[in-house]
């Protein structure tokens, strides 16, 4: 198996010549003195180490070996506990935390790429600053300066942890049905009484103290997600000198085994009457959490890439040397009695299908990344508006387009094994194993596809659409008398003008069937993520082209873009017909008639 080489070059032509950070930054007072091309490619390249000499390599044992649960307590996989130590060492934790409490308050598009490598490393692994980092967020955000003054040194500095408790037995999509109840003690603390299943780093021995944020009602509270409220509830009480108090109430009753991420502990939570604060205001919580979610849906989509990437890394090294058949043109290697399987188209088929959609998930990965920054350093009130309506409008596509294309090329890389993928010591069975669940946590993405086409473009009656898609018209406009581009902006125009027509037939449709948009969902969402991609790649390729006779870099962008544009974004075409046929087809057999029922 060959090892993990983080895709720096690929990352920096993004941040680079893609998004042309340099000047982005320069024109955000925040970053303009913080962070130059110098400083974000040592950061790069330092986070390109970390993950592949020391997180990497703990990935295959965390499989094996698993977290471990007994009496209460969690063991990581053996090498977790001095991995952690130095991704906290190197300050990590705090690259993009807020600065007045110990951040170091770099953009997300920088975060984003780190990110991706520590998911390639170990999905495991990064689970548990990843939670940390989101609760951070949340705080950031909603609570007040005292409570972030307790808080959130500690937890950028990695020696305390963070998690989302949001899950119950019996709520999960479904948040407000929930039933952890928050009872004001009458001093500044409530008294939280529930069971949270699935909790992420509920449990471990990596840090001195977890800080739960749990989701629950205080009584009284109206019905449903407007009455829900979010409350730190830290394993240990923190004493007014802000050192470790004595145990709190809450307990971890056991912890889940599962297809993958073995290492990550998935942890039932029990708080039996936990002292807890509120964070912000009451019945607020669902509200924040989003906040959050935003982020760390981002992130959901950034760990797909990062074992898609593994996967693709692996199946091309192992492409070149595994020897079947003969090219069907003119032997390859006379000297050998098989050529590589490098040679057949279908192999080249699935390699060139892996790379394109990890490429072009990246791509957008780093967009999305670039407007959460506008939102968060812009001072130009219109750009930032404009961001923050894009962010509202692809944070479901990012997560769930990219965790989807992401398990296919999983299985994809497998397939470039053979057998052999599925086989342990290949390490492509893990992968497949550890990514499928970036498809159903932080909201499914069937939950994600509602989110886009019923909350984002039907509630805004096609506004927060109209956005993108003026900025994707716009750039078509700009690119059309370009005759070298053509191959990228022709086809982009006519996809574009497919997702328009797609639209339109939801907006004009959805009040008459009221089925419609839950039959439409997730095919729309395919539709629109092909055609993100397809725009992806028109940028990509708008820099590749005066590139070409320097480095077969970008010589290779406009191949595996070409590829794109030929071969998978005729996918449109079929989810696009499962939406025209409206939601009949799914709506009109009897629920009886689907059989099994007690
Ligand atoms: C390994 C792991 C780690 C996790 N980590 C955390 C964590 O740290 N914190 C946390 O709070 N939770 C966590 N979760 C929980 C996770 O977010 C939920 O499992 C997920 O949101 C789905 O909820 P559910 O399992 O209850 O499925 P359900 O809500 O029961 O959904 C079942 C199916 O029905 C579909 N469905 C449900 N409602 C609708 C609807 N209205 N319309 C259409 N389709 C619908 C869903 O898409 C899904 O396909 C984790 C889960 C796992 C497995």
């Amino acid at each position: 198996m060959s090892e993990y080489r983080a895709p720096l070059k690929d990352m920096q032509f993004l941040l680079h010549d893609v998004f042309q950070v340099e000047t982005l930054w320069s024109q955000l007072p925040e970053l303009a003195e913080l962070i130059d091309k110098d400083t974000a490619n040592a950061i790069l390249e330092e986070g390109a180490k970390l993950s592949a000499e020391v997180i990497a390599p703990l990935n295959r044992n965390s499989d094996e070996q698993g977290a471990v649960w007994h009496e209460g307590q969690v063991t990581t996989p053996d090498g977790f506990k001095k991995a952690y130590q130095l991704y906290c060492d190197g300050g990590w934790g705090a690259l993009s935390g807020d600065a007045d409490f110990g951040g170091m308050g770099m953009p997300k598009m920088l975060q984003a790429a780190f990110e991706e490598m520590t998911q390639s490393a170990s999905i495991s692994f990064a689970l548990y600053p990843m939670l940390t980092a989101g609760a951070c967020l949340a705080l950031a955000a909603h609570a007040s300066t005292t409570m972030k003054s307790i808080y959130l040194e500690n937890m950028y500095s990695g020696i305390w942890s963070g998690t989302m408790c949001l899950t119950e037995p019996h709520s999960g999509s479904d948040l407000g049905i929930m039933t952890s109840k928050a009872e004001d003690n009458g001093d500044d603390s409530f008294s939280i009484s529930g069971t949270k299943i699935f909790i992420t780093g509920g449990e471990h021995d990596l840090t001195e103290n977890i800080i739960h944020l749990v989701l629950a009602k205080i009584p009284g509270a109206p019905a449903g997600p407007r009455g829900i409220s979010m409350f730190v509830v830290p394993k240990f009480l923190v004493n007014s000198d802000g050192s470790i108090g004595e145990r709190n109430t809450v307990s971890c009753g056991s912890i889940e085994h599962k297809m993958g991420i073995k290492g990550s502990a998935t942890s039932v939570m029990n708080f039996d009457g936990a002292k807890g604060y509120l964070v912000g205001e009451q019945n607020k919580g669902l509200n924040y959490m989003f906040t959050m979610m935003n982020y760390e849906r981002l992130g959901m989509g950034i760990q797909g890439i990062g074992a898609a990437e593994v996967s693709y890394q692996q199946a091309a090294a192992y492409a070149h040397d595994r020897m079947q058949g003969r090219s069907a043109i003119a032997e390859q290697r006379t000297d050998k009695v098989a050529d590589p399987l490098i040679v057949h188209a279908d192999v080249r088929r699935m390699l060139l299908t892996m790379r394109s959609l990890n490429e072009a998930g990246r791509c957008f990965s780093t967009y999305v990344a670039k407007q959460l920054d506008l939102v968060k350093f812009s001072e130009n009130l219109e750009e930032k508006n404009q961001a923050e309506q894009l962010v509202a409008l692809l944070t479901p596509v990012a997560k769930a387009f990219l965790t989807d294309m992401s398990y296919d090329n999983c299985g994809l890389g497998q397939m470039v094994f053979g057998g052999h993928g599925y086989i342990r010591e290949w390490g492509q069975e893990q992968l497949v194993r550890d990514v499928r669940i970036a498809q159903i946590y932080e909201g499914t993405n069937g939950i994600q596809s509602l989110d886009l086409l019923g909350r984002k473009v039907v509630a805004s009656k096609g506004q927060l659409y109209s956005v993108y898609q003026n900025e994707i018209s716009q750039f078509i406009k700009i690119h059309q008398d370009n005759e070298a581009l053509n191959d990228f902006i022709k086809p982009l125009q006519q996809s574009l003008a497919k997702l328009d027509e797609l639209t339109q037939f939801i907006l004009t449709n959805s009040q008459q069937d009221k089925n419609l948009v839950g039959a439409s969902a997730t095919d729309y969402l395919a539709v629109f993520g092909y055609v993100s991609y397809a725009y992806m790649w028109a940028l990509m390729a708008e820099k590749s082209l005066t590139k070409t006779e320097q480095d077969e870099f970008y010589q290779a962008k406009l191949y595996v873009g070409q590829f794109y544009v030929q071969r998978i974004l005729p996918r449109v075409d079929s989810h696009m017909q499962a939406v025209l046929a409206g939601s009949e087809p799914l709506m009109t057999m009897p629920a009886a008639l689907f059989g099994y029922k007690e």
